[in-house]
């Protein structure tokens, strides 16, 4: 359409300027010929009337020669196929080839007369309507000495320089015709070869703009057109590289943004969600009909909704703290909002990264519950160990059997700080990677750590006076186990059931194998555990009932340090209990390869 119009001006323009240039020179041909005939012609008039006004002036003396001049006139007229006037000085015609001068009417005004009285010759051009032809009018005035008698005009007919000037022109008319059919023809392939390349480039440009960057211009006109073609050429390798860059750099930023942990949601400034990622849509439960939807309508939370309104007013980022329950579960966001801008420096939205810190919240929730729950416990004992002291240093010591007492008080309470400080470092061994990476796991014969627990406590169930039994299933159970750690999980297994049972009780400790697994129980006769507090036995420093099992001198970590072990073994613990009747403790552990 372009190109097709550029050609047409171009087709135009060359027939305007060879139409032009015809009709001008032709003009200028015709009025050529036609001046130079005309003049010729006139020349030759002139020549003829100047012969006969030498010839004929002597007739102007008197009315007997003027009458005689009739005659030769006449005469005349038969060899000359001009017509020659003779006109006295008062515009009278005296003799004319042509016409009796009876019927003539006076000369004095005609053009040709005048102006060759007044300016030595005149001529003229006018139609005949007599004859229908146009006639050229030659007059000189006829002298006699100095003195002008009278006027010679010559006219002949304008036909032949006419029937002349009309011929020409009909070959000129023609030669026009011819020269602009050919001209037309060769405008047409003109025009065509110089916009056909532009044409190509236009399409492949066309092709480009649809995004087709790989095509390119093939033009060897070897003028500015062809560079135009290398131009679009470069332009487009260049434009296909920075758009292959672009791409790239997005997939990148696509895949970063799918594959992260985070959550992140992009709002346009007015806080409607305009993006998310995949974990967010996830976590938040965003479908793509939400899109488009205020933040408060997908996430429901007005500080967030505050701290995106304030990033967007101040234009700076910040990060807040969010607490939100998602789909019943309480989750703890730390949530990054940074402002974007668009390119004309106006705040265009947010960009919000959820960061899940609910596992990092509880992990200081419960350091700071354990740092709590063990100055508790080590607080508890050097109170009392204070107020012996100084009951004792306040006259007590006096007393050799007061003295005794509180001092027995002050050595238990210390042997309580003692066992609790223990177990409180292996709490932390076990807690340390570096001492679970140590460990060795070797095949344990289950039965034999059993025997030597049972026989190593055997002071405390002797004096209890408790039935204990070692049950060993057939063949011998091998455990992927660490011995030492075995017998850690054991000994406080079972001394919480000599604790935890009546004098005359039993206890058994059995070992077998089942589906893979080492299975070790202990079970007592013992007090049981009621069903409620079942669920917290293992957390660490609870105990059942505080007062009582004070008495016993237990710190409530014992439990915990056997599910750590078990589980650190890639084992598994579970309790059975009930009030009054007695508990059983089962664990198991992988069996050695
Ligand atoms: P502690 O060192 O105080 O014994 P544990 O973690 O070993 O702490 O035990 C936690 C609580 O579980 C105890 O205070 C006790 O009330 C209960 N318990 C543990 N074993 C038994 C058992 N065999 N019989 C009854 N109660 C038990």
């Amino acid at each position: 359409m372009f190109s097709s119009g550029i050609r047409n001006r171009l087709i135009a323009s060359f027939l305007l300027l060879i139409g032009a240039t015809l009709l001008a020179l032709g003009s200028y041909i015709l009025w050529f010929f036609h001046e130079n005939n005309t003049e010729r012609l006139a020349g030759g008039l002139l020549t003829e009337a100047r012969v006969a006004e030498q010839f004929l002036h002597p007739y102007m003396r008197g009315p007997r020669e003027k009458a005689s001049l009739e005659t030769l006139l006449r005469e005349l007229a038969t060899t000359v196929d001009h017509r020659i006037t003779v006109i006295d000085k008062d515009g009278v015609v005296v003799a004319d080839s042509w016409e009796n001068p009876a019927t003539m009417e006076n000369h004095r005004q005609r053009p040709e007369v005048a102006d060759a009285l007044t300016a030595g010759q005149g001529s003229a051009i006018r139609h005949s309507s007599t004859v229908g032809e146009n006639f050229l009018y030659i007059a000189i005035p006829m002298r006699d000495g100095a003195e002008t008698t009278g006027v010679i005009r010559v006219a002949a007919t304008m036909a032949h320089v006419e029937a002349g000037f009309n011929r020409i022109r009909t070959v000129m008319l023609f030669a026009f015709f011819v020269t602009s059919v050919l001209a037309v023809l060769l405008s047409f392939r003109l025009a065509r070869r110089y916009t056909a390349p532009l044409e190509a480039i236009t399409n492949v440009a066309r092709q480009m703009g649809q995004g087709q960057l790989d095509r390119r211009v093939h033009v060897r006109t070897g003028d500015e057109i062809e560079v135009l073609g290398h131009t679009l050429n470069n332009l487009a390798a260049s434009l296909g590289d920075k758009i292959n860059e672009i791409v790239a750099e997005k997939r990148k930023l696509e895949l970063i943004l799918e594959n992260m942990d985070n959550a992140v949601i992009l709002l346009d400034r007015f806080g409607k969600v305009t993006d998310v990622n995949r974990q967010a849509a996830a976590m938040f439960g965003i479908t793509p009909a939400m899109l488009g939807q205020h933040n408060i309508q997908v996430i429901g939370h007005s500080a967030l909704e505050q701290a995106v309104r304030q990033t967007v007013t101040e234009g700076r980022s910040r990060h807040i703290d969010l607490k939100t329950n998602l789909a019943g579960v309480k989750r703890v966001f730390q949530v990054f909002l940074a402002p974007t801008f668009s390119p004309e420096d106006e705040p265009a939205g947010v960009l919000c990264v959820f960061h899940d810190i609910t596992a990092l919240k509880e992990v200081e929730e419960r350091q700071a519950e354990f740092v709590a729950n063990a100055s508790h416990e080590l607080g508890t004992p050097l109170t009392a160990i204070k107020g012996f002291a100084e009951t004792l240093l306040d006259g007590a010591l006096a007393d050799p059997a007061l003295s005794v007492k509180f001092v027995t008080i002050i050595q238990e309470e210390a042997d309580r700080m003692h066992r609790l400080v223990k177990e409180l470092m292996q709490l932390a061994r076990l807690s340390s990677e570096e001492i679970r990476r140590q460990v060795k796991l070797e095949p344990t014969a289950v039965a034999e750590v059993a025997a030597t627990v049972v026989s190593q406590l055997y002071p405390q169930w002797h004096a209890k006076e408790l039935d204990v039994r070692l049950a060993a299933g057939e063949g011998r159970v091998l455990a992927r186990a660490n011995a030492d750690w075995l017998t850690q999980v054991l000994v406080n297994l079972l001394d919480n059931s000599i604790k935890f049972t009546p004098p005359g009780g039993r206890i058994t400790v059995s070992c077998s194998q089942e589906a893979g697994n080492a299975v070790i129980t202990v079970e007592d006769t013992g007090s049981g555990i009621p069903a409620a507090e079942l669920p917290f036995i293992f957390d660490r420093f609870y105990r059942v009932d505080r007062a009582r099992v004070r008495e016993g001198g237990g710190s409530g970590l014992g439990l915990s340090i056997v599910k750590f072990i078990v589980e650190t073994l890639g084992g598994t613990i579970a309790v059975k209990s009930k009030a009054g009747e007695g508990t059983t403790f089962t664990i198991t552990l992988p069996l050695a390869e």
